[in-house]
């Protein structure tokens, strides 16, 4: 992999990332710089205990634009983009509207009494485009450059911990509208946060109790008990497993777990970075498949329904040990639409919104099933 680290004009770094080569990313940034005026901050939630970050500058970022005037397209004909290059393979930028900032809003340590506590929201946001054509998906790419995806990912990974605010970092895609996405183009996320997030805290609470009760590690047991009883299991390669989880909470949700239990992305080795493009591929791929024919437990109106005209929407969430503390912690992607028939979509509501406690109306062992009916 050949990393060219690059400035734009306004400061912020894009990194793009090519395979081995001799690439040469001398493409300037033609714009004249704007103020940002980022001031993020972060704030405890004195009932839950939770972080909570305060971003109100993103309320101005541009909310499904035409695809000629898409920012993460390269800069051609003309048109300057965030991309200064006429083409790319993968790059990585700092995101113009960031709910984290290398400067956060600057404030001292706090001098507000104990149950208003706010601090700075120093961390990192960065998008990350996957190809530069507009109208791909994830599923799409070649193998090839699902692994130099992959290749950032874990330098990111690696970069983003090493900054001195960053406790956890978060690789990310959401794809499709339904979800919220803002840009149609195919592209991921990465947060570099300045806290454990409270889904990592409550992984790591639980991790905590398995062990002094058993003596051993929570992943490594799960793990070995989806694939021993196998009514759950999706596909199954030499290093890594993916199953839909016992208690899943979204309508269709794969977890995918490497057998050998690592904290992080970087942690991988060669054999288990070779083998997780192909098998996140088609896990993306079984994805876009599953409301193309009636399922199972479809009635007559899911089968008979409009049929959407938008591919699967998804959250593809990596789960990676923050930096100190999650010692208990497995490496593991969620992968989960919030589609539960093919033109029904699953809202938070009252019960989810309200209570933080889910209903799911598709079974588990279902849901696996399906999953596994759909592969190539
Ligand atoms: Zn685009």
């Amino acid at each position: 992999m050949q990393k060219t680290v690059t400035k734009l004009a306004d400061g912020r770094e894009l990194v793009y990332y090519d395979p081995d080569g001799d690439v040469i990313r001398d493409a300037t940034d033609l714009r004249t710089p704007e103020p940002a005026g980022i001031r993020p901050e972060i704030r405890l939630d004195p009932v839950l205990g939770d972080w909570v970050t305060v971003a109100a500058h993103r309320q101005g970022r541009p909310y499904q634009p035409p695809a000629g005037d898409c920012p993460l397209c390269p800069s051609r004909d003309g048109r300057s983009t965030e991309i200064p290059a006429a083409d790319y393979n993968v790059v990585v930028f700092e995101n113009r509207f960031p709910s984290l900032s290398a400067e956060g809003t600057g404030r001292p340590p706090d001098s507000r009494p104990p149950l208003f506590r706010a601090e700075s929201g120093t961390g990192r946001c960065e998008v990350v485009c996957f190809t530069s054509d507009h109208d791909a998906s994830f599923a799409d790419l070649p193998e090839s450059r699902a692994a130099l995806v992959l290749d950032a990912w874990i330098d990111r990974t690696a970069e983003l911990s090493a900054l001195p605010a960053v406790r956890q970092v978060y690789c990310f895609e959401n794809r499709g509208a339904e979800i919220g996405v803002t840009l149609a183009h195919p592209h991921g996320q990465i947060y570099a946060y300045p806290f454990v997030t409270p889904r990592t805290g409550k992984m790591i609470a639980r991790a905590a109790e398995h062990r002094a009760r058993t003596g051993r590690n929570l992943a490594e047991d799960l793990l070995a008990a989806e694939r021993r009883d196998g009514r759950r299991l999706v596909l199954s390669g030499t290093h890594w497993t993916a199953f839909v989880p016992f208690a899943a909470r979204w309508p269709y949700e794969v977890h995918l777990y490497p057998h050998r239990r690592v904290p992080d992305l970087p942690a991988l080795g060669p054999a288990e970075r070779a083998e997780l493009p192909l098998v996140y591929l088609e896990l993306l791929r079984r994805f876009d498949r599953l409301f193309d024919t009636p399922a199972d437990g479809d009635d007559a109106e899911d089968r008979d329904g409009p049929k959407p005209f938008a591919p699967t929407p998804y959250i593809a969430a990596w789960h990676q040990a923050p930096r100190a503390g999650g010692e208990e912690l497995s490496l593991h992607l969620e992968l989960f639409t919030i589609r539960r028939a093919a033109n029904k979509l699953k809202f938070l509501a009252g019960v989810e919104s309200g209570q933080d406690a889910f209903v799911n109306d598709v079974l588990p062992e279902a849901a696996a099933r399906r999953l596994r009916d759909v592969a190539s």
